[in-house]
């Protein structure tokens, strides 16, 4: 046990004064009165809960690729980097559909971890296409017609998935309000809590897109991948695609999984503060551990029409075969988190919370 001299009061802070006669210690401050085994207890929970939280990442993914593996091309005209297999031609940018791509050196590309391969080939891509058009009767027939399915190109977007575990503690200031009458008088008591959670989470997998290219309410959109289908990856699934680099760096993306690991864990230890009133998050810290990132490929058919000078963007999960589209390419170039909602469900579901 610390010293008893140097404690707060868990409700409002004041130094407690310990006093003989009841053998408790006493906040002059707010009237409170505790043992002083829970008071240290507490103490010893919520040491340096409000400090800064901690963050350790263990691995980066990615590796060097060897000579000869793939080639690079660069679109001069918004700076996509395309890592292609060397047989496979690049005749225009997925991106903003130019047709000068220039061929680029491969340093500092990163070759991936793994790969979620194309389900859906170039056939089906295009027939997903023509019946999403059909389920539109609004849609001008010639748009249809114009639309070109067969420019339809296979891109695998490059994305950081993060796994960690992590411990979370939190402290609320809680209160339950009772009201009562007699025949006099009407009567509110207000009791007040301070209370302390803490829990452990394991998170698989969240997602961070690296592309800044790619636009991000339709990245989105075709969520959620399956990621039971990720397989290591091998230059063979490059072949007849193209793949960006990325160019969100994992330590830019770590910053956004740190984020988010936090606020999972608050909202879950908040979600079992259950009972009172009202309860005020009153502060919190994250320990972040055993952190790995891996560089991952996931796949997607891009399709780019101009129709009466606006342009459209469509896009079909590679693998799920869901189609996005109608949706004008945002200008937006800040990398946003890719699948936020899917990560949020895959962490409770992954989530061990073990409560004191
Ligand atoms: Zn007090
Ligand atoms: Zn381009």
């Amino acid at each position: 046990m610390s010293d008893i001299r140097n404690h707060k009061c868990p409700g409002c802070g004041s130094p407690l004064r310990f006093e003989p006669e009841t053998q408790m210690l006493v906040c002059d401050a707010c009237g409170s009165h505790f043992d002083t085994g829970t008071v240290s207890e507490y103490d010893d929970a919520t040491d340096g809960i409000d400090g800064e939280d901690e963050s350790s990442w263990e691995s980066y993914g990615g590796t060097p690729w060897s000579d000869g593996d793939v080639r690079v091309h660069i679109c001069p005209s918004c700076g996509a980097e395309i890592v292609t297999e060397p047989t496979t031609a690049v005749t225009k940018c997925p991106y903003c559909d130019n047709v000068t791509v220039i061929e680029g050196s491969i340093s500092g590309a990163l070759r991936p971890d793994c790969v979620i391969p194309f389900r859906v080939s170039a056939e089906d891509a295009k027939r997903l296409m023509s019946e999403y058009c059909r389920k539109k009767p609004l849609l001008p027939r010639r748009f249809v017609e114009e639309l070109h399915l067969e420019e339809t190109q296979g891109l695998y977007i490059p994305f950081w998935l993060f796994d960690c575990s992590a411990e979370g503690r939190a402290t609320y200031l809680a209160e339950k309000v009772r009201h009562w009458s007699d025949r006099n008088y009407n009567y509110t008591e207000t009791t007040r809590y301070r209370v302390f959670r803490r829990g452990g989470m394991a998170f698989s997998k969240i997602p961070a897109d690296g592309s800044r290219k790619a636009d991000d309410t339709m990245m989105e959109s075709i969520e959620p991948f399956d990621y039971s289908d990720l397989t290591e990856f091998g230059t063979g699934y490059l072949s007849g695609f193209v793949a960006d680099k990325y160019d969100v760096s994992a330590d830019e993306s770590k910053v956004r999984a740190d984020a988010r690991v936090k606020r999972s864990i608050d909202a879950a230890l908040l979600a079992t503060v259950i009972g009172y009133s009202s309860v005020i998050p009153t502060g919190s810290s994250v320990k972040i551990r055993d952190g790995k990132v891996q560089y991952a490929m996931l796949p997607v058919w891009l399709l780019h029409y101009n129709y009466r000078g606006k342009r459209y963007t469509y896009a079909i999960n590679g693998q799920t075969g869901r189609v996005v589209g109608k949706l004008p390419v945002s200008p937006g170039r800040a990398a946003a988190w890719f699948g936020g909602i899917y990560a949020a469900a895959a962490a409770l579901i992954a989530a061990v919370l073990f409560l004191l």
